[in-house]
């Protein structure tokens, strides 16, 4: 049987890689639908070329209109807000890859499950923001929610099959490209040393997210929600080969841990396949690579962006959401040479003491508190 699929942020990295995993099973996975911003729309006449998707969403209208004349026949263009919407609807899609980056993610996501279609979800955001009403949707159309970020699929797949208690989920982290810098060092980091990250090739906002060890704080949010687990009950450990991508501590003692190369294309490959598990083309793990594991504590004082993201995620309401938007805000400033390394956390640090939450928010709560942390962060730096 071949599986319908549409890849939302299909020009991104993880888009590119979902696409790398299309081509390999071809005879699998027929991309039926694909979308982007239209910012890079060379690659994505390419990929339209290749692929031949049904409809391609544009979020520029502009650049809708120039994919319009580029396109072969028999492939609908949709621009603006409707084009994500008109590539869920599909009825060959059967499974939507969100792998939009960013607070943009989370109406990419609603889309996919308003449209009663299984979700491979790579956009971490969309659960830290709206993750109560996103899973009472999940609940409500009876589709599958697969996770694509690494460690999430990999205690998925620990997770399976499951009979007894949980005791822990421990989350892997690299520790990013300044793990053993000093307070010190860390002020005087640049955009282009915090976008070199060691061990995972990814875009420009999650890269700067594993350097401040934010990107953690929003997985402990994000398996939270899928898992269901106490926040108590979920830890973080660094582990620099990026090897083991999670841990689940089950209560008759026994540790169970997924291991692999650190390549998305993996994960990928697991959500898309899913609930089948298929023969990769794809990297093997070599057992010399695993004579060299290493774990340590993360430290909270260097990075507390660890400590916001529980901080904000145990007291939840909007506190999650303005995290979120305010790290998004906050990364884009430091990515234009605005503010320095620090200053992530300390704005976002501000803008959580700032807010003034409301409690089970609605969609608009969500909405609103994104927004005033946004401008908050960017009233600040100017
Ligand atoms: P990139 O920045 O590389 O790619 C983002 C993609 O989203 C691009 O295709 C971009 O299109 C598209 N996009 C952005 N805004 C919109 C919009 N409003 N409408 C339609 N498309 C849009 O990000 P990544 O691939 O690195 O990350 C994507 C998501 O996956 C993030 O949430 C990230 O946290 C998560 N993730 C990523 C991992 C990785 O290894 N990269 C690992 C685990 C999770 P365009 O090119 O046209 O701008
Ligand atoms: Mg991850």
């Amino acid at each position: 049987m071949v599986k319908g699929i549409a890849v939302l942020g299909s020009t991104g990295s993880i888009g590119r890689q979902a696409l790398e995993v299309a081509r390999a099973f071809g005879g699998r996975l027929r991309v039926c639908g694909l979308a982007a911003t239209g910012r890079n729309l060379e690659l994505l006449a390419a990929q339209v070329q290749e692929f031949r998707p049904q409809v391609v969403a544009v979020a520029d209208p502009a650049a809708a209109a120039d994919l319009r004349d580029r396109v072969p026949c028999g492939v609908e263009v949709v621009g603006g807000d409707e084009g994500i919407a008109a590539v869920c609807s599909l009825p060959q899609v059967g499974m939507v890859l969100n792998a939009v980056s960013g607070v943009a993610g989370l109406a990419a996501s609603r889309t996919a499950i308003g449209a009663g279609k299984d979700l491979a979800l790579a956009n971490k955001e969309s659960l830290v923001l709206a993750g109560a009403l996103l899973l009472a949707e999940v609940r409500r159309q009876g589709v599958a929610l697969l996770p694509v970020d690494s460690e999430h699929a990999a205690l998925h797949q620990c997770l399976a099959g499951r009979t007894g208690p949980i005791e822990r989920l421990v989350l892997t982290a690299s520790g990013g490209p300044f793990r053993t810098l000093d307070a010190a060092a860390l002020a005087g980091v640049t955009p282009e040393m915090a976008l070199a990250h060691p061990t995972w090739k990814m875009g420009p906002k999650i890269t700067v997210d594993s350097a401040t060890l934010m990107n953690k704080a929003l997985e402990i949010i994000e398996a939270r929600w899928l898992f269901g687990v106490p926040w108590e009950q979920i830890e973080v450990v660094i582990h620099p080969e990026s090897i083991v991508h999670s841990l689940v501590a089950f209560g008759d003692g026994t540790v169970l841990a997924q291991l692999a190369p650190p390549d998305m294309r993996l994960p990928i490959q697991y959500a898309l396949s899913w609930p089948e598990r298929w023969p990769s083309p794809f990297a093997r793990l070599s057992w010399e690579a695993l004579c060299a594991l290493h774990f340590e504590p993360p430290d909270e004082q260097r990075f507390p962006c660890l400590r916001l993201g529980r901080w904000a995620g145990e007291r939840g309401g909007t506190y999650p959401a303005v995290l979120t938007a305010a790290d998004e805000a906050a990364v884009e400033l430091f990515l234009r040479r605005r503010i320095g390394f620090l200053d992530i956390a300390r704005l976002v640090e501000e803008a959580l003491t700032r807010h003034k939450p409301k409690w089970e928010p609605g969609w608009e709560d969500i909405e609103q508190a994104v927004v005033w942390a946004r401008r908050w962060v960017w009233e600040r730096s100017s």
